[in-house]
């Protein structure tokens, strides 16, 4: 899944491709996605772009007028630019933003069928609305400071409304850099790892981002290739230490870490193992 800086870099290279445009269609693609009723997307056509934005994991069209367009392409989405503009429907396709001689096309591979996109009003932040801060601004740094949440770390980076845009890929290298088990809680962390944990979200965000802007185009999950340091690369060598990195099974996602660097040797239990051997 796209995460902060492969969203922030699209909506950078967007912005200079699509502002100052006027919407010359919205064609709505799969019906589902559209996760607001009015206004409805014909009321679009004619509006210029002033920017295009990011706010979280949100890809933000900002409309003259004060309208915005929210994009979330969630864990298969991609998004083209078509140059010119195409009129078929693809496998997928969410929705298609024509905008005089270019397009944006958002699509979904696989069947989860998560990715959408909100039309909203001036004024109204829609899902916006309970976005927690970015990590560079100062209210993540109290956050983590002074929180006393019990919950896993993992979990508390891939939480939206504790810190918005960082996802289980940026969550896994941010704790392997800042040497911390992605099991360990808010409440258990001195001071100093505190900082730490602060500094080291903000610089694995930075570098990625730096990595990301030397991209062109569009945004798909396969071309993204091998961004992390750490995630997807379980029985590869810890970059800091050469041990071997280790993986935690969910259901619904895994959690990778350096036993030498994060949790003092030990090998954590694969939960899905477990439950087979219990
Ligand atoms: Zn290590």
């Amino acid at each position: 899944m796209p995460e902060l800086p492969e969203m922030q870099a699209l909506a950078e290279r967007l912005d200079t491709a699509v502002s100052s445009r006027t919407l010359t269609r919205a064609d709505l693609l799969g019906f589902s996605s559209l996760k607001t009723v009015a206004p409805g997307p014909g009321e679009l056509v004619g509006s210029t772009v002033a920017s295009i934005g990011r706010r979280g994991k949100y890809l933000v069209v900002a409309l003259q007028g004060g309208r915005r367009i929210l994009i979330h392409l969630s864990q298969g989405g991609r998004l083209d630019l078509e140059v010119p503009p195409k009129v078929t429907k693809p496998r997928g396709a969410l929705v298609r933003l024509v905008l005089g001689d270019l397009a944006l096309l958002v699509r979904e591979h696989g069947t989860q069928r998560k990715a959408g996109w909100w039309v909203l009003e001036a004024g109204d932040d829609g899902p916006l609305a309970t976005l927690g801060p970015e990590p560079d601004e100062a209210d993540f740094e109290t956050r983590i400071l002074s929180g006393d949440s019990t919950r896993h770390l993992h979990t508390v980076l891939r939480d939206q409304h504790f810190v918005a845009g960082v996802g289980r890929g940026y969550a896994d290298d941010s704790l392997n850099r800042a040497k911390l088990s992605p099991f360990a809680s808010l409440r258990g962390l001195a001071a100093e790892q505190r900082g730490v944990l602060v500094d080291a979200v903000r610089s694995v965000m930075a570098e990625a981002l730096e990595r990301e802007r030397r991209r062109e185009g569009g945004l798909s999950e396969p071309r993204l290739g091998e961004r992390f340091l750490v995630h997807n690369r379980a029985g590869q060598p810890c970059l800091q230490c050469a041990e071997t990195l280790r993986v935690v099974q969910f259901d619904s996602h895994e959690v990778v870490y350096c036993p030498r660097c994060q949790t003092k040797g030990r090998v954590l239990a694969d939960r899905r193992l477990s439950r087979l051997l219990r």
